[in-house]
């Protein structure tokens, strides 16, 4: 997209969040590419390349918990060190101003709340990476922790230290049960907001392309802003296929 695209781009969404007041955002892996977040799900991505470990597989065996860490750990060094990009700090601006009443990310990179958004703002369909929890009893551990008895047992998985439970990071894997109470409260935000962003999800993973249907229909104005076509661009009022650091830089310049 060229300059004067992004700008005319910019203008028509700096419109629509000037009307804004109960507005939800939906953010997926292309708010975090330029954090230097891969896109595991993208052709070529990592998940492409290295099939992920199910939910099952996980739970039957404990070299496959050690495999699921030792990848974990491997992706450290980009996950570690990301810092949230211009799209999480526009939104963190709306939430602050309260134009915008929550936000529902399939990303597990933490970084809307790195950028001051409020837990209580956020709702997280896939879980989080930056730390684990027992499954069994819930206790919540960083990594730092799992990693030092990962390396203090020689790639061992580690287990919980108050139930000996299975410690898994708090991310919703294949086969996992999607969390109910995260689900009831993206339903909730979806059916009661004015306006509907979607931002940086091609919109394929169920149950992710519910949630602006059910907008549109309890009548948000839908907006898309991905860099590719969605499964929705027909359903939306405004789609933008830009970069969303750019569209946003230059739509909260105005
Ligand atoms: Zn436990």
């Amino acid at each position: 997209m060229s300059g004067d695209d992004i700008k005319a781009a910019a203008a028509e969404l700096a419109a629509v969040l000037a009307d804004m007041r109960a507005g939800v955002a939906f953010t997926g892996a292309g708010i975090s590419t330029e954090c230097g977040i891969p896109d595991f799900r993208s052709p070529g991505g990592l998940w492409s390349r290295n099939r992920p470990i199910d939910y099952q597989d996980f739970l039957a065996s404990r070299e496959m918990r050690a495999e699921a860490w030792r990848r974990r750990f491997a992706l450290e060094p980009a996950l570690g060190g990301a810092k949230p990009g211009r799209g999480h700090r526009a939104l963190s601006t709306l939430a602050g101003e309260g134009r915008l009443r929550g936000i529902i990310t399939q990303n597990i990179d933490g970084l809307h709340q790195a950028s001051g958004v409020a837990e209580g703002q956020l709702v997280e369909l896939h879980g989080n990476s930056t730390y684990a929890t027992c499954l069994d009893c819930g206790t919540r551990y960083e990594l730092d922790w799992v990693r030092a008895r990962f390396e203090a047992g020689q790639g061992r998985a580690p287990d919980c230290a108050a139930c000996a439970g299975p410690v898994k990071s708090a991310t919703i894997s294949f086969g996992q049960p999607m969390p109910a109470a995260a689900m009831a409260r993206a339903a909730a935000l979806s059916g009661a907001c004015d306006v509907f962003l979607v931002l940086g999800s091609s919109l394929v993973v169920w149950p992710a392309a519910g949630f602006p249907v059910q907008a549109k229909r309890a009548g948000a104005t839908l907006v898309i802003l991905n860099r590719e076509p969605t499964e929705l661009d027909d359903l939306a009022d405004l789609v933008i296929h830009a970069d969303i650091g750019d569209v946003f830089e230059a739509a909260m310049a105005r």
